[in-house]
C-alpha cells in the first residue's frame, strides 16, 4: 500500500473511465436508471457517484472496508449509534466526549429507553459498567479537551470477548495520526469539518466500518434521518483531503513546539499534550498513534479578566470555537464548548475556568510561539 501522502493526493488508483482527467469530476445526479442500478432501495442522494467515491477514500484512509460521508459529524455519529442499539440496549461511552454526543445520549437516547453508562479512560474502568445488554462503546481519543487517552487495543480486545461493537471518533486524531480499525475497533466516526476538511469552511461527517455487513443497517438508518451530503461538497472534501498529510504533518510539528514553549512559561500552570513526556498516558498515546495531532490545551495563571486581554491581544492566533483548520484557533472550554455543564460536571472533568484549548494550524511555529508571548506579557506582565 502507498504512502499516506501519495494515498491522499491519488486515492484509490486510477478511476478507468476518467483516466484522462487529474482530478475527479462532479456528478450532480440524484436520480439513476433503475433498471440498472444495484441499491434501488436507497434514494439517489445516497448512492451519488461523489458521496459513494469520498466514501471509498475516507475507508482507505481509516483501513476500513467500507465508508459513507454525511452533511455533519453529528449525523454520522448519530447515525453510527441508532443503527446498533434499540429501547432497552446498554452503550459505554468514554467519559470525556464532545458536547454534542453527550447531550445526544442525554437527551435522544433517554427519550428511546436506550440505557448508557461512562467509563474512565482504562479497561477496568469500561469492564464495571458492562451488563448483559450493552451493545455498543463509543469512545473519543484524543479526547476534547484534556487530550485524555483511552487504550483501543485492550477496549476492542474485551469488546470482542462479549459481541459488542465498537466506535471511535477519530475527529482530534485524524487517520494519519491514528487509525483505530488497526487496533481492533469496528467502525471510525469523524467530524470532517475539522481535519479532514481542513480550511474551517467545509462542514461534513463520516463513517467507516470494517465490516461488509453493517452497510446495510447503517444505509437504512441514515436514510431515515437524512443527513446526505451534496456532491460538489464531496468534490471539496476530496479536493482538501489532498493535503491532509502534509498539513497533519505541519499541525503536529507545530503544537508540539508549542506544548514545549508554554511547559517552561511561568504564566502557565499546565499544558496538556499527549507528545509530551509529562502527560500521564504518553506512553500510551505513542503505542497507539503516530503522531500526536495539533491539538493542545493549557491553563494561563491569570484572572477571567486577563484572560480576555490575552485572547484579545492575540494576532495571529483568533479566538473561535472550531478546530483542525490550517488556521490556530483558541478558545474557553468552560466558557463555550462545556458552557452548558455545571461548575460541579465541569470541575469533575477536570476543566477549570482558565483552561484554554489551542488548535494549531499551519503557520510557522515561531510565529505562532511569539503571539503567544506577547499576548502573555500584554495580559499578565510576564
Ligand atoms: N466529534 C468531535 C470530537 C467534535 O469536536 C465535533 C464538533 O466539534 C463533533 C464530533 C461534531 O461534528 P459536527 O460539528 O461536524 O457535527
Amino acid at each position: 500500500m502507498a504512502n499516506f501522502e501519495t494515498l491522499c493526493v491519488h486515492p484509490l488508483g486510477k478511476e478507468k473511465e476518467f483516466a484522462d482527467s487529474v482530478t475527479s469530476p462532479i456528478f450532480p445526479s440524484v436520480a439513476y436508471n433503475y433498471l440498472d442500478s444495484d441499491e434501488l432501495q436507497y434514494p439517489g442522494f445516497y448512492s451519488n457517484y461523489n458521496q459513494k467515491r469520498l466514501g471509498r477514500i475516507i475507508a482507505e484512509l481509516e483501513n476500513g472496508v467500507w465508508g459513507m460521508v454525511f452533511s455533519s459529524g453529528m449525523a454520522a455519529i448519530s447515525t453510527a449509534i441508532l443503527s446498533f442499539v434499540q429501547h432497552n440496549d446498554h452503550i459505554i461511552f468514554s467519559r470525556d466526549l464532545y458536547g454534542g454526543t453527550w447531550k445526544f445520549a442525554e437527551q435522544e437516547l433517554v427519550k428511546r429507553n436506550i440505557k448508557f453508562s461512562y467509563a474512565e479512560n482504562t479497561l477496568d474502568s469500561f469492564q464495571s459498567v458492562l451488563t448483559d445488554r450493552t451493545r455498543l462503546i463509543y469512545i473519543e481519543t484524543p479526547a476534547n479537551p484534556l487530550l485524555n487517552i483511552v487504550p483501543l487495543k485492550q477496549i476492542a480486545g474485551l469488546a470482542k470477548k462479549h459481541g459488542i461493537i465498537t466506535v471511535v471518533d477519530n475527529t482530534f486524531a485524524s487517520p494519519i495520526n491514528q487509525q483505530p480499525i488497526l487496533h481492533g475497533i469496528d467502525m471510525v466516526v469523524h467530524s470532517g469539518t475539522k481535519y479532514l476538511g481542513g480550511h474551517n469552511d467545509l462542514p461534513f461527517g463520516a463513517l467507516v466500518s470494517n465490516h461488509q455487513q453493517h452497510k446495510e443497517q447503517i444505509l437504512s438508518t441514515a436514510k431515515m434521518y437524512g443527513g446526505s451530503l451534496a456532491p460538489y461538497q464531496c468534490y471539496l472534501v476530496e479536493h482538501s483531503l489532498k493535503t491532509l498529510a502534509i498539513r497533519i504533518q505541519q499541525q503536529n510539528k507545530n503544537a508540539l513546539a508549542i506544548a514545549g514553549y508554554l511547559a517552561q512559561h511561568s504564566a502557565i500552570n499546565r499544558v496538556y499534550y499527549p507528545g509530551l513526556a509529562s502527560h500521564p498516558e504518553h506512553v500510551l498515546a505513542s503505542e497507539q498513534m503516530k503522531g500526536f495531532g495539533g491539538v493542545l490545551s493549557f491553563e494561563l495563571d491569570a484572572s477571567p479578566e486577563d484572560i480576555i486581554v490575552f485572547l484579545k491581544s492575540l494576532s495571529v492566533i483568533q479566538p473561535a470555537l472550531s478546530l483542525g483548520g490550517v488556521e490556530s484557533l483558541i478558545c474557553s472550554p468552560a466558557a463555550t464548548s462545556h458552557k452548558g455543564l455545571t461548575g460541579t460536571q465541569r470541575s469533575h472533568l477536570g476543566i477549570r475556568d482558565n483552561l484554554l484549548r489551542l488548535s494549531v494550524g499551519i503557520e510557522h511555529a515561531n510565529d505562532l510561539i511569539t503571539d503567544l508571548q506577547q499576548a502573555i506579557s500584554k495580559a499578565l506582565g510576564k
